[in-house]
């Protein structure tokens, strides 16, 4: 008699939900597999500092997920809720966007984790991260269109700022993420004539006395002074306090003027994770040894959301749990797949166990560090064991494939800074500290802001007539839009009188609301003639408005 097919729902798409999923996909007799992702690629997370770098495609970092699981259903959809009683899943999904019920009998989460920089002002608004496919192929855009202003800008603290580069936190992402930048930087420099060597600052900053704290203590000794060596400055044993669209603040006060900011801090629980209200610490959801959802049949977790543990009796300490990594994600996946076969079997389900074979970073210019089996190598030898090793890990031949190629023409070729997309997006939020410019008089206007949180001061002073105008913007208040419908593009001083956050919607986007809503046009007419007056236009500008103004922040 033919056995009933269990349903088995994975949802994520990252290596512990793909690896779970491939082993599944042996005993296709007694399940039916489907994984969901957001994406319908595996993103290989080790090779996103390169990407930034512009040493490889970003499409190449990545694999379809329908060739690296053939015989397992995909579906690229999102998941939006798990509701435990009825044992279904809800995505939304396909062309209309419509809500799905899933069934399932068994469910694996394998989500991963978020990035979560709410407990430093301004870093949400101001840093880039390091997590996803975008956020790598955002820094290269960003840094390349840094060089691009840093180029042609008259104001010398303006191109300070713009050829200083912070990168927060120095775990592995950081060290690889800020040594790959520093690279990318200085090989395309000698296509930036105004730009010399000397002028570019790059920080490494870390709260902690030592970078790489998964390293041995000599092995991170030697990669600090390779990153000082490549010009890099690693300040370690200070925290990151706020930051701004212009700068970046220290636990000690000092301040760090720059353009570009890169969080690669603040791991978070996955917020849906979090709303399933599963028992959780450290924003992970804890598991068995087996990697059962504690208190809930038929429920696993896996990777970088799950809280594992390692030894029998767990107490308060991270060293008792599975560390988050993509070592040990491919690892439980597999296990976790033998677990659920052997429940389905009938056999006893085995715990949980593996040692870390060792950790390799690279550090730019060829050279790395590795701990492998217990041997410490550094140097060019590091590097090439770090290229063969992430080699031999990348899923799916072509994959493969197009990475060596990858590597072995950046040996040849110069750094591609072709800039095919913006490296702003239209709407974001701008943090200010108290007294920061927002906008100063004669600068193009560059968008609409409304103030969210905090208080801003307008001033406008007209020489020639002598009238003088201000007024203060608290939440829910706004400016710029006199500027952008009344024909002048020149702006007052706007100053913020004390920590404020600001709604940025750029000059475009703005243009086509109030162009497309009717009751927006009206609104702002109104309430240009009740703030200024109907004729008042303080400061001369262009009348017509044919060209795009990038933003200035
Ligand atoms: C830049 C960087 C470098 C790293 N370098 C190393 C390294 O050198 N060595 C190492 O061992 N580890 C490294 N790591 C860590 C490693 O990548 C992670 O531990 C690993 O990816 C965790 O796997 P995971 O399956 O738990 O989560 P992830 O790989 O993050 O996968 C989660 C998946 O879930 C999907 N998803 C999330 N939300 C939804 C939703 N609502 N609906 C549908 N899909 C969703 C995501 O798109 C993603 O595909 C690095 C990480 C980063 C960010």
């Amino acid at each position: 008699m033919p056995v009933e097919k269990k349903k088995v729902l994975v949802i994520g798409g990252g290596f512990g939900g793909v690896f779970a999923a491939k082993k599944l996909a042996s005993g296709k007799d007694r399940f039916d597999v489907e994984l969901i992702n957001n994406n319908n690629y595996f993103v290989f997370q080790p090779l996103l500092p390169e990407v930034a770098a512009a040493t490889i495609h970003s499409s190449d970092a990545v694999a379809p997920l329908r060739l690296l699981l053939r015989g397992i259903q995909i579906r690229q959809a999102e998941v939006m809720g798990v509701d435990f009683d009825k044992k279904t899943v809800t995505v939304v999904q396909g062309f209309r966007r419509v809500p799905v019920d899933l069934p399932y009998d068994e469910l694996i989460i394998a989500l991963g984790m978020s990035v979560d920089l709410k407990r430093f002002p301004g870093l949400p608004e101001h840093a880039l991260t390091m997590k996803s496919l975008s956020d790598a192929h955002r820094l290269r855009t960003h840094v390349i269109s840094c060089l691009e202003m840093a180029d042609v800008a008259k104001e010398p603290d303006l191109k300070r700022e713009l050829l200083t580069f912070v990168v927060v936190g120095a775990g592995f992402t950081g060290v690889e993420t800020v040594a790959e930048v520093n690279d990318l930087i200085h090989r395309a420099l000698k296509y930036y004539p105004n730009i010399k060597h000397e002028e570019i600052k790059v920080y490494l900053i870390e709260y902690a006395n030592r970078i790489l704290p998964t390293f041995p203590a000599d092995l991170a000794e030697y990669a600090t002074k390779r990153l000082r060596m490549q010009g890099i400055e690693v300040k370690t044993g200070i925290g990151t306090k706020s930051a701004t669209s212009t700068a970046v603040e220290l636990a000690n006060g000092s301040v760090i003027p720059t353009r570009t900011i890169v969080a690669t801090i603040g791991n978070g629980p996955h917020r849906l994770v979090e709303s399933l209200n599963l028992g959780m610490q450290w924003g992970r959801i804890k598991t068995d040894r087996f990697m059962r959802v504690l208190g809930h049949d038929g429920i696993w977790a896996v990777g970088d959301a799950a809280l594992i543990p390692l030894v029998e009796q767990p107490a308060e300490d991270p060293m008792h749990y599975a560390p988050q990594t993509a070592q040990f994600a491919v690892r439980e996946g597999r296990q976790l797949a033998d677990n659920l076969i052997a429940k389905v079997k009938g056999e006893e389900l085995k715990p949980f166990a593996y040692t870390s074979k060792g950790s390799l970073a690279s550090l730019g210019m060829s050279k790395a560090v590795a701990e492998v089996y217990g041997i410490k190598v550094s140097g060019f030898l590091a590097w090439l064991l770090w290229r063969g090793f992430y080699l031999s890990f990348l899923p799916g031949f072509a994959t493969k494939v197009r990475v060596l190629v990858n590597w072995i023409l950046n040996v040849f070729v110069p750094p591609n800074i072709a800039l095919v997309q913006s490296a702003m997006p239209g709407t974001r939020y701008i943090h200010y500290r108290k007294g920061d410019k927002v906008l100063e008089p004669g600068m193009l206007i560059d968008g609409f802001y409304t103030v969210v949180k905090g208080e801003l001061k307008l001033t406008i002073d007209n020489l020639e007539t002598e009238e003088h105008f201000e007024r203060t913007f608290g939440p829910g208040e706004h400016f710029g839009e006199r500027v952008l419908l009344k024909s002048s593009l020149r702006t007052g001083l706007v100053v913020a009188r004390e920590d404020s956050i600001v709604l940025w919607i750029s000059q475009r986007d703005f243009m086509r609301f109030a162009r497309a809503f009717p009751f927006l046009d009206t609104y702002f007419k109104d309430y240009i003639d009740r703030t200024f007056g109907p004729d008042m236009i303080f400061a001369p500008g262009s009348a017509e408005r044919s060209h795009e103004i990038e933003p200035t922040h």
